[in-house]
């Protein structure tokens, strides 16, 4: 679009000193990382509490982009560059974001509540599309960046909008509404979720209500509670399986069938799906349509094709050390460029495969719509494209290493696995390319048992400790082990991006497999081994430097290789006694450093013994006036001014007072923290589940697994699941001590565990072959594990074997 330069001041309520009328813009982002930025980019820089997009603005510049709103402005502003000043750049996003909308009028459902929202979108999306050329919210955009995010997507050939809002506290419901400005709105479920945000229900209705002002119908369940709060019942079209009195009444007699009855008319669906909340969101979108007065015939045909909703894109282990994107659910051209967004962010290789199905996007000519496309996976640098369907296979034939199929089935017929090799491959298709055989050939191949790991979470926690911190002290995160279990390059990624200063780890190798994937943050080797001081230079790894011994040895390394100013990081002793230099040491240690300029000191570093126990406070304490002490002899012998850090997780907690200039997180991040009240305010990170292999009836008195120890009283169903103490799950956790929960209910581990699987009680629970099962999980917290067999938690995490497939989302 292109607008003038006053009239844009206006809209966002900035000032500029932008030398030109107009500026001309095709997209608005906010991704730094994006590969999508260019000279047609308008950024906004916003800035959270932990994260600031202002960093970025120098490598946006290199990438071509001109316009920029930001809050704090650069000095000088490069030839043809233009900053837009404003006080808050996420409400001048917001700001924006509706104006944009504003331009174009058309019907928009805006649709709010505590769950099923994006399940009803996702299906009413499925069931108006073929009428109507739909925008919609893409996966859960429905926050106070998601919504504008969304509604920038709207172009010229949309008729027809849906868009989602989600809120978390009071006052966000107004400026979403301004964004979304919906026509009709739709009231899911409310629930009891995100009630911290709120003073009571009362506060938490109402808040959301703030959605629907100006909308001409409002859809919602016939429910006492929310209606005392709707004056006007003539705004209203309400459905309900309870009050009969309901403009659309539902009966649910029969399995697999609806009865719908509204005015004086009444007509049958057959449903896929019939769980409580599918209901409710089924009802929801029967109401919809029938308000916006499709006929029975069409509601029934469409409904029954309804289909699970797969809203997260997830990140897997491949064949041949490929990473798998796996988004084989949807194609459209919106959540194209997200999925693009997010195979840069989460690439471990340089080489990059997009497997693409083709893209549905009505309202667009198939020429233009594919022109688009290709211009779009060129500026993404994709090393090969793969095009399965009549359509794209036909359009793209042009572009550079394009590969076409006509169909699934041509492509599968064609598949050689030895094609993919070390890359990292996006795979999207739309539901119907059957998208998911193409992944199951791309997968490793490990049993169904898997440790997924909630990135946002991550993200959360990181947050959490950064705010206990001040803004200029640096942060090393430990990856050791495997990042606790939790793989090391994703969260390395992760990390990467939000700023973090350091990486940990424990041995040379797990340095190099991150270099490997391509992590440049620096990296500091804790027990180096002198066999690994050759690759570790090559990899430009920092090695600890704990005695005399080693320090020599390392020097003579770094001296035979030209080193200069190689990075060191001093290890002292001051209480835990296991690793590092004590004071009698030191003179030594300054006699061997002070001639040299081969190697330079970092950062000097002690680690606390008992940083989580109260009763030992006292100890903590002298371990850091220790420390502190024999920095400053250090620093003032060799006249240098290094990062000096002591606090790991439970330190940062327990002793904020004492960063210095860098502490090490290391268990928090991963959601577990050593005090209760501390892990409260975490997030959960990472679930393992696995599924029912078998389902048996045992009687009375028989036994069940290895030496008969467990017996049954009366008939007991069991379930065996393929997970036993091969995959870590510890022996002591058997024999009724341990269990595990499916289908929301515990089910007790009977008998011992077996290496490569146990049994488990569910008498009394309703469950079949392949259902789900979670091992360790929000339900199960590894914490409680480790408490009840008298261990700590990192040793249940750790444990976790490598042949359990690590899966990545965000949400
Ligand atoms: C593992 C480790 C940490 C992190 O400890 P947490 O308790 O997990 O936070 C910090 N420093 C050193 C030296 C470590 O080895």
């Amino acid at each position: 679009m292109k607008i003038k330069v006053s009239d844009f001041c206006k809209i966002v309520s900035a000032k500029t000193l932008a030398g030109v009328a107009e500026i001309v813009f095709t997209h608005v982002s906010i991704d730094s990382r994006s590969l999508q930025n260019n000279e047609h980019s308008l950024f906004f820089a916003l800035d959270g509490a932990h994260h600031d997009a202002h960093q970025f603005i120098g490598d946006l510049i290199q990438k071509g982009v001109r316009n920029f709103v930001v809050s704090k402005e650069p000095l000088v502003a490069p030839e043809g560059v233009h900053f837009f000043r404003v006080d808050n750049t996420l409400i001048a996003f917001q700001k924006f974001a509706a104006y944009y909308r504003a331009q174009f009028d058309f019907p928009v459902i805006g649709i709010t509540g505590s769950r099923g929202k994006t399940v009803v979108k996702e299906w009413l999306n499925f069931l108006l599309n073929p009428d109507h050329n739909v925008i919609k919210s893409p996966k859960s955009y429905n926050s106070q960046v998601g919504v504008p995010l969304s509604v920038l997507g709207i172009d010229h050939k949309h008729n027809f909008g849906i868009f989602e809002a989600g809120i978390s506290t009071v006052n966000e419901m107004e400026t979403l509404q301004t964004i979304i400005q919906p026509t009709l709105g739709i009231l899911t479920a409310i629930g009891s979720d995100h009630d911290e945000g709120f003073e009571n229900l009362t506060e938490k209705i109402t808040e959301k209500l703030r959605l629907f002002k100006g909308v001409s119908k409002l859809i919602l369940e016939e429910d006492a509670a929310v209606l005392q709060h709707l004056k006007n019942r003539s705004l209203l079209y309400t459905w309900s399986f309870i009050q009969p009195t309901a403009d659309v009444f539902f009966i649910h007699k029969q399995s697999g069938q609806l009865t719908v009855n509204y005015g004086d008319r009444a007509f049958e669906v057959d449903i896929p799906f019939e769980e409580p909340a599918d209901l409710a969101n089924i009802a929801t979108c029967i109401t919809t349509l029938l308000w916006l007065e499709y006929s029975e015939a069409l509601i029934a045909q469409r409904l029954s094709k309804l289909y699970r909703v797969e809203m997260r894109l997830q990140v897997k282990n491949g064949i041949h050390q490929c990473t798998l994107i796996d988004d084989s659910y949807s194609s459209d051209f919106q959540s194209l460029k997200i999925a693009l967004d997010f195979l840069e962010k989460h690439k471990t290789h340089t080489d990059k495969t997009v497997i693409l199905s083709d893209v549905f996007q009505s309202g667009l000519p198939e020429v233009e719509l594919y022109r688009q496309v290709g211009a779009l996976l060129q500026s993404n640098k994709i090393n090969r494209i793969i095009g399965i369907g009549p359509a794209i296979s036909k359009q793209l034939q042009g572009l550079k290493n394009f590969y076409g199929y006509s169909s699934t089935d041509a492509f599968l017929q064609k598949f050689a696995a030895d094609e993919f090799q070390q890359e990292t491959i996006l795979v999207k298709g739309a539901r119907g390319f059957q998208f998911q055989k193409i992944c199951s050939l791309l997968e490793e191949k490990t049993h169904e048992t898997v440790l997924e790991i909630n990135l946002n979470a991550v993200r959360h926690n990181l947050n959490f400790y950064r705010s206990k911190l001040r803004p200029s002290t640096k942060v090393m995160v430990m990856v050791k082990a495997f990042g606790y279990g939790n793989g090391s390059f994703e969260i390395a990624k992760l990390l990467a991006h939000d700023k973090i200063d350091y990486l940990g780890v424990a041995f040379a190798d797990e340095g190099i497999a991150l270099r490997k994937a391509g992590i440049q943050l620096p990296i500091i080797v804790m027990n180096p081994e002198i066999s690994a001081f050759s690759a570790m230079i090559a990899y430009d790894l920092e090695p600890e430097i704990y005695s005399i011994r080693e320090l020599k040895a390392f020097l003579q390394f770094a001296q035979e290789k030209n080193a200069y100013q190689y990075p060191i990081h001093i290890k002292l002793d001051t209480g835990m006694h296991r690793l590092g230099f004590e004071d009698h040491n030191l003179d030594e240690l300054i006699a061997v450093l002070k001639p040299t300029n081969v190697l330079e000191v970092k950062t000097i570093f002690s680690h606390l013994s008992s940083s989580d126990m109260a009763e030992y406070r006292a100890f903590t304490l002298d371990q850091i006036a220790l420390f502190v002490q024999q920095c400053s002899r250090l620093t003032e012998a060799l006249e240098i001014d290094p990062i000096r850090h002591i606090l790991n997780t439970s330190g940062i907690y327990h002793f904020p007072e004492h960063q210095l200039e860098m502490v090490r997180l290391g268990i928090g991040l991963y959601g577990v923290g050593n005090d209760v009240e501390e892990t409260k305010q975490l997030a959960h990170v990472s679930t393992l589940r696995t599924v029912i292999l078998q389902l048996r009836r045992v009687s009375d008195g028989e036994s069940v697994g290895y030496a008969r120890r467990f017996r049954s009283k009366g008939v007991t169903k069991i379930a065996t699941i393929p997970i036993g103490y091969a995959d870590g799950i510890p022996r002591a956790w058997g024999n009724e001590k341990g269990y595990v929960y499916i289908k929301e209910c515990k089910a007790t581990i009977v008998g011992s565990i077996c290496m490569d699987m146990m049994m488990v009680d569910v008498s009394g629970i309703e469950c079949e072959e392949g259902d789900s099962v979670i091992v360790f999980g929000p339900e199960i917290p590894v914490t409680e594990v480790a408490r009840q067999l008298n261990t700590i938690p990192y040793e249940i995490m750790t444990s976790i074997s490598q042949r359990v497939k690590r899966i990545f989302y965000e949400e």
